[in-house]
């Protein structure tokens, strides 16, 4: 079988789901690769190193979709890539099925199977393919760079000939993916770095990583995130005054400000008021990834950096992987080539849609012209 890799449509897209290394590993498991024209451009692999890695170049998305039996991409297909798929064609890419279930019954009316990579079970067996993770980690990291690049001063405390440069503080709301990745960047680069998440079983996690765990003066206990499968629910509402008291408390000593606080299938919960920002000196700057869901701080303009009358920089980009996108091309790629490895349990370059193994009836969201999703909770945790 084949699997093709078509150039990103989407506007700004620099990321590729097939690198020259993923598709050595591909023809390991028997598949033959090919890859459209300049996909892998902007994430810095040229035609000439997918031929080198044995992969056939073809000049359009058209010619590619045709030839490939499995289609591997990074953002959900558009109605008119959904149009050039086929049936019994495999398509696996990020698809975001509660919000795109059109589109998802036209790769079903289709005949096309489509896997779901943001729908891949979070359990361990399925790390290797968990892409939301290794995306996150990405953005995580991503953000405190991006911090780094419009705030005006140092993250480490120095003594200089110069003078005294006292440590930036970094507050890190949201502790999952994402915020750990931030916090880790953070305290390595020398800034005196805090974090909060409602769920207290991440505080240990947190301060092994050299920063410190926000705990509030809240009589009941922080939420327990293990009874909700490792996510957060919502707050009540005596929890999250609790919280904004203690966010107003802490908004004008902090430099740096990352939000990445997220409850599945909800609008971004505001954490971070218009009060606290004009309470933060200028200069500081506050990165906000819950952007794309409207935002921890009602005041991000999402894909925008906005600076405001009291000097705050506030970033909502939600294409903190793209800006990286040979790193991101390598690990997303990865992750697909591990799908792909559960996908073909002979290595013979044959796809065996196993709709009796967790992982994949998990992120299968249509399958033999039907909706799949949503999908029966995983047998193993
Ligand atoms: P997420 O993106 O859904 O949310 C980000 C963080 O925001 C979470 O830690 C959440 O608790 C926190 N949050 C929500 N509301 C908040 C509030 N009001 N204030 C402060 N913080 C708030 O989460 P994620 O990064 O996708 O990870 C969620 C969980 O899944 C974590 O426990 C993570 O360890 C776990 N996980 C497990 C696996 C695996 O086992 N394979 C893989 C990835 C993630």
């Amino acid at each position: 079988m084949k699997i093709g890799t078509p150039k990103e449509v989407m506007k700004g897209e620099a990321r590729v789901a097939m690198t020259p290394d993923s598709a050595r590993q591909l023809q390991k498991l028997g598949y033959d690769c090919i890859i459209e024209s300049g996909a892998g451009d902007a994430a810095g692999y040229s035609d000439e190193t997918y031929k080198e890695a044995g992969v056939e170049v073809v000049k359009t998305a058209a010619a590619l979709w045709k030839a490939a039996d499995v289609v591997a991409k990074v953002r959900p297909p558009t109605e008119a890539e959904i149009k050039k798929s086929r049936e019994g064609q495999l398509l696996i890419s990020f698809f975001y099925p509660a919000q795109n279930e059109k589109l998802m019954q036209q790769a079903a009316d289709k005949g096309a199977s489509v896997i779901a990579m943001d729908m891949v079970p979070r359990i361990s067996r399925a790390q290797k393919m968990d892409a939301l993770s290794s995306m996150a980690n990405i953005a995580g990291y991503r953000a405190v760079i991006e911090a780094g690049n419009n705030f005006g001063r140092f993250f480490t405390g120095q003594v200089t000939a110069a003078g005294k440069v006292p440590p930036a503080k970094v507050l890190v709301v949201g502790a999952g993916v994402a915020g750990l990745a931030a916090i880790g960047t953070s305290t390595s680069l020398g800034a005196i770095t805090y974090a909060f998440d409602v769920r207290p079983e991440v505080a240990e996690q947190v301060e092994s990583m050299g920063a410190e765990f926000v705990f509030l003066d809240f009589e009941e206990e922080q939420q327990d995130g293990a009874a909700t499968g490792g996510y957060a629910s919502v707050s009540s509402p005596e929890f999250a005054a609790a919280q904004l008291a203690k966010f107003r408390e802490l908004a004008p000593e902090m430099d740096i400000v990352i939000t990445t606080a997220l409850i599945p299938n909800r609008e971004a919960p505001e954490l971070w008021t218009k009060d606290m920002v004009e309470s933060m000196k200028p200069g500081s700057v506050i990165v906000d990834l819950a952007a794309e869901k409207g935002g921890n701080c009602k005041m991000t303009v999402m894909d925008e950096k906005i600076v405001t009358d009291n000097g705050v920089t506030i970033i909502g980009y939600t294409d903190f992987p793209s800006r990286m996108a040979t790193q991101s091309s390598n690990l997303y790629a990865t992750n697909i080539r591990h799908m792909m490895t559960d996908l073909t349990p002979e290595k013979d370059g044959q796809v065996v849609h196993n709709m009796e193994d967790d992982v994949i009836r998990g992120a299968t969201i249509a399958h033999e012209k039907a909706v799949t999703f949503p999908p029966p909770p995983p047998k193993v945790q």
